[in-house]
């Protein structure tokens, strides 16, 4: 991750799986823009509660068959026994694909949008680490896991959630993905606070491209991140101006990332929210060009 800067930077692209038809085609209209960017590997998320499990399966099997992108597949300990939780890792092993993103999950959401206390399922796998043991001992996989730059919301404290970072490394995580920031010191901060912890794994920033200004206040409200005022004065007045919004989002994601990189930041993950427009353009403005027109089959149907 602190590699030299003047290379071409590591790049992943975070997808949801798609609830209908026409989601599902605009994802794979995404894929097919963003692929011949040659990310690193792109992941799928899992829903709340384990409510996507089918459909995460079946995008994540779908895009490592028909773009040959290594594909990570996320799941979480939530709603299910360690026996369901291992049979569903070893039906991906079985499926080829190698990479997890081994997560807690946080309990469904209710109908007023808000999610209860997480407790652990019965028989199940309480917290991530628990999860990465347990995914070693089914198979090699990459493990990917969550980090947090400015604490998880329910931590007691930022050194617990610390060393619960080095607890899941120590089971076998080899890569961290932040939650997003928009504050690149807060970044920094928390590579120090990793490095003196003992924590040598690539901690590779989270960046979120603000697509709709309320919905990112309202994302980081709930994941415990910072939003800048300066952020909220930039976007201040643009909600019925789309066109201006998207130049905008793209040039402040761009400038974080550009200062990412010229910190010496190597890696980037992208909450791409299905979409490719924004992330297309801060690839380009971090100096990653398509590599090869990506062979993707068109949609079905
Ligand atoms: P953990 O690392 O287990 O930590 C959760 C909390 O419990 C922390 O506060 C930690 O300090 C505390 N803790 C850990 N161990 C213990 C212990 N033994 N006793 C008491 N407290 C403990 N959610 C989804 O549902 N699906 C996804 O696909 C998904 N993808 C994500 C991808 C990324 C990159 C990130 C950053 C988050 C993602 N999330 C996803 C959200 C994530 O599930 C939530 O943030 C969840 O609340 C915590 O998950 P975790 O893996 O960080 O949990």
């Amino acid at each position: 991750m602190t590699a030299p800067t003047s290379a071409q930077p590591s790049i992943s692209f975070e997808f949801f799986p798609p609830k209908s038809e026409k989601m599902e085609q605009s994802l794979w209209q995404s894929i097919r823009r963003l692929a011949p960017l040659s990310p690193d590997f792109v992941s799928v998320t899992y829903g709340a509660g384990g409510s996507t499990r089918e459909r995460t399966h079946a995008t994540v099997c779908r895009i490592q068959a028909e773009t040959g992108i290594p594909a990570a597949a996320h799941f979480t300990c939530v709603g299910a026994t360690r026996d369901e939780i291992d049979a569903i890792a070893r039906t991906y092993w079985d499926a080829g694909i190698r990479h997890l993103v081994a997560l807690r999950g946080d309990p469904p959401e209710t109908a007023g949008g808000v999610g209860g206390r997480y407790e652990p399922y019965p028989g199940g796998y309480a917290y991530a680490a628990d999860l990465v043991a347990g995914m070693k001992r089914i198979a090699d996989f990459e493990i990917s896991v969550a980090a947090y730059p400015e604490a998880h919301p329910e931590a007691p404290s930022a050194q617990f959630d610390l060393d619960n970072l080095k607890r899941k490394v120590d089971a076998g995580a080899t890569r961290a993905i932040t939650q997003f920031f928009f504050d690149n010191d807060v970044y920094f901060r928390f590579l120090d606070r990793c490095a003196a912890a003992g924590i040598h794994v690539p901690i590779v920033p989270g960046i979120l491209p603000i697509t709709n200004f309320a919905r990112a206040v309202e994302f980081a409200g709930k994941c415990g991140a910072s939003m800048p005022a300066k952020l909220a004065e930039t976007f201040e007045g643009l909600d019925d101006d789309p066109e201006t919004r998207q130049l905008v989002a793209a040039t402040v994601a761009a400038e974080q990332c550009q200062e990412l990189q010229a910190r010496g930041v190597h890696d980037f993950h992208f909450y791409t929210l299905n979409r490719s427009d924004l992330t297309i353009a801060i690839c380009r403005m971090l100096g990653v060009k398509a590599k090869a027109a990506a062979a993707v089959a068109p949609v079905a149907g």
